[in-house]
């Protein structure tokens, strides 16, 4: 291999031969380089921005982990600070991964765009906006959540309201004055709609199928529930429906120092108004769907179903007396009425923000393993084409993959392959 004083000499002048190309300086890709450094696999990490692009760029201010701050860990790094129980903020995250950057000594490269990754000879030609690299194996893990995922309805809003989605909206004062409508009632849909109607706007939430949890239970933190029962645990191989699995919209679920549960309930209360599902758009009208008490009771019955997993997981594992008694919440309160279809063309909407999900862009990737949904092939990370591999996907190994939390045990595993496929073909 050439020193690296050579390589720096030929950069943007010849191809560097590395062993591995990490593509993303967010957790995922130090994570992965962790353990690569861990087996002297020579590497480096290309990042298009800086470390933890995503949290720099693309997340609104007001944001907070809705994953408490004990379960903020990264290989080698947890939180050490003084407030385990609480959630931290953007400017936090950011400084969490560029510590665990700086300890890792990751060898990252940033500012360098991956523009294109293709199959050439017994490897990988990987083109950046800052030279050439050749390696026999590429991780990609540039992150589950590079554009929204917005429905096609979107086309047909009057040019009048203006659309905003969570990768580009920072606060309230971004939005014009007067109504908004929120579509999605997951994690990023009920905290926008709540930081909306708090700052005085009237809000309508359009409200598909959705996740409620409780923040906390029986005295714990709901995803300490998740974490020490093994839910989050749960492996992909023995999920029962894998691709349901990998769709499952985000949990109701808000981080904030009074630990405050945010469902349909609550912002009801706070003068949300709840309307269906979006279905079309009909002569400026947006018309949704009449469902809402079944998508409610649905929600309400699986979050029962999982709190009764709980209960059966303290009681057999001996943990009823660290925590407090079983709880039931109150079902969701079906509205009295509710508005099938709304006049986008009278002002009353000024903004819809699309909190409809997320998905990976994939657009530089120039190896034929993406499906006609944009989503990769793999097998627990392993993509199919030899010594591609993956990180950071839902449920890429395990229910937790795509949390900080989850990273550490899917890199070691997709990393322990990358090594033996490495001594097959050596
Ligand atoms: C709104 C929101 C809230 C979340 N809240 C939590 C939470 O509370 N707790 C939790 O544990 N997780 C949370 N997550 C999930 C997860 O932790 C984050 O999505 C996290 O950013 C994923 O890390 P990653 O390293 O996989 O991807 P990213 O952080 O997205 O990192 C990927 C990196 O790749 C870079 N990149 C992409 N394409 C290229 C290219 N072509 N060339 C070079 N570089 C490229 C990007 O700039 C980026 O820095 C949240 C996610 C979102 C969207």
């Amino acid at each position: 291999m050439p020193t690296r004083a050579l390589r720096k000499a030929l950069r943007g002048h010849a191809i560097e031969r590395t062993t591995t190309v990490v593509i993303g300086g967010g957790h995922a890709g130090l994570a992965a380089s962790c353990f690569l450094s861990d087996r002297s696999i020579d590497h480096v990490v290309l990042e298009r921005g800086e470390v933890a692009n995503s949290w720099r760029r693309e997340r609104w201010d007001s944001l907070r982990l809705l994953t408490p701050n004990w379960q903020s860990r990264l290989p080698g790094l947890h939180y050490e600070g003084p407030d385990p129980d609480g959630y931290m903020t953007v400017g936090e995250v950011i400084e969490f991964i560029e510590h665990f950057a700086k300890a890792s000594r990751a060898p990252l490269r940033t500012g360098v765009n991956v523009t294109s990754v293709r199959q050439a000879g017994d490897g990988y030609h990987v083109t950046t906006s800052h030279g050439e690299f050749h390696s026999p194996t590429v991780v990609i893990a540039s992150g589950a959540c590079n554009q929204p995922a917005q429905p096609r309805l979107r086309d047909a809003v009057p040019a009048s309201v203006g659309q905003v989605t969570p990768l580009r909206y920072r606060d309230p004062a971004q939005l014009p004055d007067g109504g908004v409508l929120v579509v999605g009632a997951s994690a990023t849909g009920v905290q926008l709609a709540a930081e909306l109607r708090q700052s005085g706007r009237p809000v309508t939430l359009s409200v598909g199928e959705h996740v409620r949890l409780p923040r906390t239970y029986r005295g714990r933190d709901v995803l300490w529930w998740m974490d020490t029962s093994g839910v989050w645990d749960q492996r992909y191989d023995e999920v029962e429906d894998l691709t349901r699995a990998r769709r499952l919209p985000s949990p109701q679920l808000v981080g904030t120092p009074e630990r405050a549960m945010l469902d349909l309930n609550a912002l009801a209360s706070m003068g949300v108004e709840l309307v269906g599902r979006w279905g079309a758009v009909r002569d400026g009208r947006a018309l949704f769907s009449g469902g809402l008490r079944n998508v409610f009771s649905l929600a309400d019955l699986k979050m029962e179903r999982v709190l009764d997993t709980f209960d059966e997981w303290a009681r057999t594992g001996g943990y009823d007396a660290e925590v407090g008694p079983p709880e039931r919440f109150a079902a969701t309160r079906v509205p009295e009425s509710t508005r099938l279809q709304l006049d986008l063309l009278s002002g009353e909407i000024r903004t819809i923000v699309w909190a409809t999900g997320f998905r990976p862009d994939y657009r530089w990737l120039d190896v034929p393993v993406v499906d006609a949904k944009g989503q990769l092939n793999h097998e627990g990370g392993v993509v199919d084409s030899p010594g591609l591999y993956a990180l950071g996907l839902p449920v890429l190994r395990r229910r937790k993959s795509t949390f900080i939390c989850g990273i550490e045990d899917d890199a070691r595993e997709v990393i322990d392959h990358l090594a033996r496929y490495l001594a097959v073909r050596r």
